[in-house]
């Protein structure tokens, strides 16, 4: 029987496990606050960030919103980063990617004070990842490791397969992995757009994380008996449906679910710890900014 690997589910318990230290944080006169700045008419944009919000309320996390005209200047944007870096009250700090052609994404990175950089994209906290000492992991990464943790998966001597190199997800997660720390010392192969034989790695992958952006990319054939596939995509194809469009992974469900031994679905996997790894995140800079120990979960 193949497990499906329940991303709400153990989201949820992430969420449930910040309460204590939203509490103690509260105790202390610090609510912890995240900032999410949107400078795009992209709807999908305002959907994750509207969603961003709601997690927090959710959880007692002040939300702040600013929005910014899409046309307005670039340093406009780096205004409105300064002044969240300089508000107390502001923990966290995410500007929703992409920002608008004339702004420079990594002038935009830079920006955000290191403390605040609750998506963990800033080039101090890369490198912090990197040398194995991360102030904050980057979302999706992390959350994938919590449900590895969550469904008992050994990484450790494991064959891992990351199909993409993105800043985001393909190069954090590889870091993750091959870190000698808990949820680490896999041997990692990173797959990408030139790589010859993605069906070799495949074949001989223990955990494949699927993060191309490329629909149904990896089917059941390619697949090891057993393995654990974790689907990261989230692409949208023309379908019959009222919105005109359904959502699907990297990762063709129906074949892989038939050779997998854990398989996480699309919706409802990894997109739901993305969202729970930024809380905890929140929490953890504001513990750091006001000089609270907080239990994370
Ligand atoms: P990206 O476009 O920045 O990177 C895609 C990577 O895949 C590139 O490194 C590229 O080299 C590689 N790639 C492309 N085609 C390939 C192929 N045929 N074979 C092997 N490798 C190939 O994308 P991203 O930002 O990393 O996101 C990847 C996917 O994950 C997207 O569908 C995105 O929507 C989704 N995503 C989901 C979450 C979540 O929380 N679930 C978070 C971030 C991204």
């Amino acid at each position: 029987m193949t497990d499906i690997i329940d991303g709400n589910e153990v989201a949820a318990e992430v969420r449930a496990g910040l309460a204590d230290g939203i509490e103690t944080l509260k105790a202390e006169g610090t609510t912890p606050g995240l900032a999410t700045v949107l400078m795009s008419d992209d709807p999908a944009s305002e959907t994750y960030v509207s969603m961003k919000q709601r997690d927090c309320e959710e959880v007692g996390i002040n939300g702040i919103h600013v929005e910014i005209d899409a046309g307005a200047s670039a340093e406009k944007l780096f205004d409105t980063i300064d002044d969240l870096n300089a508000d107390e009250d502001v923990h966290g700090i995410l500007v929703q990617m992409p920002v608008p052609k004339h702004v420079d994404k990594r002038r935009v990175l830079r920006a955000i004070k290191p403390v605040k950089d609750v998506d963990g994209f800033h080039p101090e906290n890369v490198g912090r990842m990197v040398a194995g000492n991360a102030l904050y992991k980057p979302c999706t990464p992390h959350g994938i490791q919590k449900l590895l943790e969550a469904y008992d998966v050994e990484t450790e001597g494991a064959e891992a397969v990351v199909v993409g190199r993105s800043d985001i997800v393909g190069k954090p997660m590889t870091n993750l992995l091959i870190q000698k720390a808990p949820m680490g010392n896999a041997t990692t192969t990173v797959c990408h757009s030139r790589t010859q034989d993605l069906e070799g790695h495949l074949r001989e992958a223990d955990i494949v994380v699927a993060a191309a952006g490329v629909p149904e990319l990896v089917t059941g054939d390619m697949l090891k008996e057993g393995s654990t596939v974790i689907d990261v995509g989230i692409n949208r194809v023309d379908a019959d449906t009222e919105k005109g469009y359904e959502l699907v992974g990297d990762v063709e469900f129906e074949s892989a679910k038939e050779v997998a031994g854990k398989i996480t679905p699309v919706p409802g996997g990894v997109g739901p710890m993305t969202r729970a790894m930024l809380l905890y995140n929140t929490v953890k800079a504001a513990g750091i900014q006001s000089d609270v120990t907080v239990n994370l979960p």
